[in-house]
């Protein structure tokens, strides 16, 4: 039976709980033991997928194919676990199962209540795969006292309560705001959060606060006493220059030893840091800098490419550099020369995206990076944008374009060399989807296979012929383009087992140019750097130092 830890938020939002829930995780790694880190989201869509990337940051996908929230990543990235569907839950999600069996009849003429149904139904999510780890980790999304979270903190209260004693703890997160009139820390508004939380039967264990500055002996020993918690389990949180820091900062202030202690787990095995250290290391001791352009139209929200910006700062970390990613919105190229913004960069990645909004400046700059032998990685939308550039401009293909884009305008306006796809071969069985799928259900996601060509750049990149990514989109490059793109240079280097799914496309006669359909982004690691991402910062650094 796993020990679970729930992290709740007070005060703000936007406090770093993920990121705290995630290095709390890593840190009882370090310790030898097993974890799985989970958020329950307290709005009402039934998984972020459809959720406006300037809204929800980026959506995460899982292995298995779900759409799950941001944090996901932090917690993959910090703990190398990869996260399943049954990882992310949502207010949505929850009460979409209730309704479902209500109707097919499963509560035998019972009144449908938010305690005991809902709560139960979340309480069955939290016990998912218990047996298989020392440690669950469960964020519950937003703040206390939110009318739409108030059936989480219920549930996790009963969960609880109804477990052998010991084996649930409390980890609460809250800020000290700086009055820099009285030149004080308050410590107020986290006794007026822990209160709200007692109100709801929730007395916690760990009290981690944000601040600013560096707390007081006094106000830490002020905030034990009057939120009932144990000194040393007033953990301060102090903002970090990068969060890779977050493991050994929360070590150095006795997170780990206070979640432990919380548990009775004595003596506490001692921790190995080494990894840690290392991506420190390498982080505090990068030499120079490269400058890679990320021309996407999501670019206002810098969550929006959440885990690409992670795994530049990773490839970065590979060769002891920093990655200084600047944010481009591609509609600029469609009114300005790309050459005037791009030069300056030592290489150029496109991001995925939805919509034909700002793709034809994505174009621009792919045909800019492949004539200038400028570094190009193309993800997803941005492998489609470079197909349709080599298309129109060596295939002569005048009007190639995606399916996608016609879809959106209601009418046939381009050759469509990027289609929509109904059916294809997932391991062993065939997934068919029509049109009037709902919007949630008609994507190619998760983790699927893709096969390189041996001798191509990718193979040489991943130094394997057989790989796994995850994918997330709906439409694919169309197979009956490639003898006549290949002639052209662009070679189709990685395709699904059977053949039929372009994967990765490069251009052979070019220091670095590749476009893959899956979002390598989503399993980069610090830790363990994405083989692409690394490659393409390697590439980015060599012309750093031509010019
Ligand atoms: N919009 C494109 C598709 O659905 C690309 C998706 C993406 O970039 N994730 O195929």
């Amino acid at each position: 039976m796993a020990r679970y830890v729930f992290i709740t938020g007070g005060v703000v939002s936007s406090l770093g709980k993920g990121l705290a829930s995630a290095a709390l995780g890593a840190l009882l790694q370090a310790r030898g033991f097993t974890v799985r880190l989970r958020k329950l989201d307290p709005y009402l869509n039934v998984d972020p997928g459809t959720m406006s990337p300037f809204e929800h940051g980026e959506v995460f996908v899982t292995d298995d194919g779900a759409e799950t929230d941001l944090d996901l990543g932090h917690y993959e990235r910090f703990t190398g676990v990869s996260a399943r569907a049954t990882d992310s839950v949502s207010s949505g999600r929850i009460y979409s199962n209730v309704l479902e069996k209500e109707r097919r009849g499963d509560y035998l003429g019972k009144t449908i209540q938010v305690i005991p149904h809902v709560t139960n139904e979340i309480k069955d999510f939290l016990r998912i795969g218990d047996e298989e780890v020392d440690f669950m980790l469960c964020e519950i999304g937003g703040t206390v006292g939110d009318i739409e979270g108030l059936p989480f903190f219920e549930a996790i209260r009963q969960f609880a309560h109804e477990r052998p004693s010991g084996q649930c703890i409390f980890m609460h997160l809250t800020l000290l705001p700086y009055l820099s009139a009285s030149g004080e820390l308050k410590t107020k508004p986290t006794q007026h959060s822990v209160k709200e939380l007692r109100a709801i039967g929730i007395a916690p264990d760990v009290l981690v606060c944000r601040s600013e500055k560096p707390i007081p002996e006094t106000e830490r020993a002020k905030i034990a006493l009057f939120c009932n918690v144990r000194p040393e389990a007033v953990i301060p949180a102090y903002d970090l220059t990068s969060i890779y820091e977050a493991p050994l900062a929360y070590h150095r202030v006795g997170l780990d030893q206070a979640v432990l202690d919380a548990f009775g787990i004595s003596p506490a095995p001692r921790p190995d840091l080494t990894r840690w250290k290392d991506v420190i290391d390498r982080l505090d001791n990068a030499e120079g800098e490269v400058r890679i352009a990320v021309v996407g139209k999501y670019t206002r929200l810098e969550d929006a490419y959440k885990s690409i910006a992670e795994a530049l700062t990773h490839g970065g970390m590979a060769h002891r550099v920093r990655v200084r990613a600047d944010w481009v919105d591609s509609e600029i190229f469609e009114r300005e020369d790309p050459a005037a913004h791009l030069e300056e960069f030592h290489a150029i990645l496109v991001p995925g995206g939805f919509g034909e909004r700002g793709t034809e400046g994505m174009v621009r700059a792919a045909q800019f990076a492949r004539e200038r032998g400028v570094p190009y990685l193309g993800i997803c939308l941005g492998m489609q944008m470079a197909v349709i550039e080599t298309a129109r401009n060596l295939a002569g293909m005048k009007d190639a374009g995606s399916e996608e884009f016609d879809h959106e305008a209601g009418e046939r306006r381009f050759t469509p060399v990027v289609y929509h796809l109904k059916e294809w071969v997932q391991g062993n069985h065939t997934v068919r989807r029509k049109a009037s799928d709902a919007k949630g259900g008609t994507m190619r996601l998760g983790a699927y296979t893709a096969m390189l060509t041996p001798g191509s750049k990718v193979a040489e990149v991943y130094g394997a012929t057989s790989i796994e990514e995850r994918h997330r989109h709906r439409y694919e490059v169309d197979i009956r383009y490639r003898d006549r793109l290949e002639a052209c240079g662009l070679a189709f280097s990685g395709m699904s087992p059977d053949g039929r799914l372009p994967e990765i496309v490069e251009v052979a006669d070019h220091p670095w140019f590749i476009g893959v359909q899956f979002h390598p982004e989503l399993k980069s690691k610090p830790f363990a750097p994405h083989p692409l991402f690394a490659d393409f910062v390697r590439a980015a650094v060599e012309v750093s130092r031509l010019v």
